[in-house]
């Protein structure tokens, strides 16, 4: 059957989706959630507040329409920089509804990260938790870029803050209300952050079509299981699982940040039956001391991606809790607007992240010739299709896609005569420590910035929890004295919690380079100790 899906070497996903000639995702997965009525949606784990379907859709359509009243157009960008709470997805839904682009800022950037992101996508409103809100509103009025500031909790500070529930409070009639229509499929609906496969954070842009026939790949699990949602809703993986879920009328519990006794007394209190997590949440159930206080027997399935999971970890846990039936990897990534592959509760294989998703096209092929290579062969991932981005805001498309108009994923994988992936290496420089992105190059600039630093390379060296962890080679300014320790609290300053120096700082006399001054990263991981350093 898989046979079927290959033609001149390329593989096709399923190609049966379904366009809406409007256009619009949010119009889209409103029309959806209408039918579920007074099901409940979002559960927030941690306060116990919830919000049915309905509620969510008298929402959606209140704050469409008043953001609408307040000047948002077509192609206008509005963010949200807040942990996860039951207005996040209202508020991006009714973004796209008017024909605006949601872009997310993760509450963990520091000054720094969140002066680039807004720069990148240049928001014209925003809207703040009371938490981010106190850390960075200063900062985000010093940059003159963003008109209203929109806060979900606090009373507005100053004449430029607006109330959530003053567009809230409102009543649009549903059955009235008519998001925008589009004409082209080139629309983009939202602007989400990764460095792709080599540089510091770009804007990936995403469009209404690229989420329509995403929301339609049922990567979430096929029964009445209820999800608990632990990754930020700023990151892709949390983002697009969770509109899946709200498109598919799930009941979602979600937790505003990861706590291990609350993570795990919340599986227990809401009955959770899967869990959507990143590999170092896997292995933090392996060796969790607590979890035995509690009855977690209700999860039956975890569903793992973002990052590599360990074979060894998928045995353990399910060894641990027999009562997991399944450990599903997907294997996804933020230019394909999510998922590329996954397995799934009656097809998977053990060491696999799947097979080809709902609309995805892969060729696998030798990244120096640019040649397929066949079943068994590994090659670097290329994938097109209609969900895959449009390029990044401000660079051409010529740097990221081949002449056939594939994205080059910088992923090496081979897949089975069963149409099974395996990834077996990454080419491209981006390090994941716990499936968030660190790019090394933007460690190396700051490195560089030190006065004691002459050259710099960053790697991630294996990990069995996170991943991988950043690990700095230094080649020292002579006449300059600095101690690893130095250098790793610089860098902790400037940077958001997972891009700090875990790995620690090696001391090296040269950086392995090209003649052309580039870094050879495969001769830098070689000079890893085998054992990572502590410090
Ligand atoms: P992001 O855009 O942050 O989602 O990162 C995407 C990258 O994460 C991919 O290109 C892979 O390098 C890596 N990745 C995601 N899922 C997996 C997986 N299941 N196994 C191995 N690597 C993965």
């Amino acid at each position: 059957m898989f046979a079927e899906q290959i033609k001149n070497g390329i593989i096709y996903g399923d190609q049966n989706f379904f366009v809406p000639p409007h256009l619009n995702i949010g119009a889209f997965v409103l029309e959806k959630i209408l039918g579920h009525n007074d099901r409940v949606a979002l559960i927030n784990g941690e306060t116990e507040e919830q919000i049915t379907y309905r509620e969510m859709v008298q929402n959606i359509v209140n704050i469409a329409a008043a953001l609408t009243d307040l000047g948002i157009k077509i192609g206008d960008v509005v963010a949200i920089a807040s942990e996860n709470r039951l207005e996040y997805f209202v508020t991006s839904i009714a973004v796209f509804c008017c024909g605006g682009i949601s872009t997310f800022f993760n509450n963990a950037y520091t000054k720094n990260e969140l002066i680039h992101a807004v720069n990148i996508s240049k928001p014209k409103f925003i809207f703040l938790s009371g938490e981010v809100f106190k850390k960075q509103y200063e900062t985000l009025k010093s940059i003159n870029i963003i008109q209203k500031f929109i806060l979900y909790d606090d009373k507005p500070t100053s004449n430029d803050c607006l109330n959530y529930r003053d567009l809230s409070e409102r009543h649009v009639d549903i059955n009235s209300y008519k998001p925008i229509d589009f004409k082209g499929t080139n629309q983009t609906c939202m602007v989400l952050y990764t460095s792709g496969t080599t540089g510091s954070a770009k804007g990936a842009k995403v469009t209404h079509l690229n989420l329509i026939v995403a929301c339609q790949q049922k990567l979430t699990v096929s029964s009445e299981l209820t999800p608990l949602s632990i990754a930020p809703w700023s990151s892709t993986m949390g983002q697009l699982l969770t509109l899946q879920n709200i498109y598919d009328g799930t009941k979602l519990v979600f937790l505003p940040k990861y706590i291990e006794r609350l993570y795990i007394k919340t599986i227990e209190k809401y009955k959770i039956g899967y869990l959507a997590i990143a590999p170092p949440i896997v292995v933090m159930l392996c060796k969790s001391t607590i979890v035995n206080e509690y009855d977690i027997s209700s999860v039956k399935i975890l569903l793992v991606g973002g990052a590599p999971t360990y074979t060894k970890t998928i045995r353990q846990v399910r060894s641990r809790f027999p009562h997991i039936k399944h450990v599903l990897q997907g294997y996804g990534i933020t230019e394909a607007s999510g998922a590329v592959c996954r397995e799934m509760e009656l097809a998977h294989k053990e060491g696999s992240v799947g097979q080809i998703v709902l609309g995805m096209i892969i060729k696998v092929v030798d990244p120096e010739t640019n040649k397929i290579v066949g079943v068994g062969e590994p090659g670097e991932v290329r994938i097109s299709g209609p969900t895959i981005f449009d390029g990044y805001i401000g660079k051409d498309k010529k740097d990221d896609f081949d002449e056939e108009g594939f994205y080059k994923t910088g992923d090496i994988a081979y897949y089975d005569k069963e149409g099974y992936f395996f990834i077996v290496d990454r080419i491209k420089e981006i390090i994941k420590y716990k499936a968030w992105q660190v790019a090394p190059s933007e460690l190396e600039g700051l490195l560089l910035q030190h006065p004691a630093v002459k050259e710099a390379g960053v790697t991630g060296a294996p990990d069995i929890l996170a991943g991988e962890l950043p690990t700095a080679f230094v080649v020292k300014q002579p006449g300059f004295q600095v101690t690893k320790q130095e250098i790793i609290a610089y860098i902790t300053e400037q940077v958001a919690p997972w891009k700090r120096l875990r790995g620690g700082v090696i001391f090296v006399d040269e950086i392995p380079k090209t003649p052309s001054g580039k870094i050879l990263r495969r001769k830098l991981r070689a000079l890893l100790p085998k054992q990572s350093p502590q410090n």
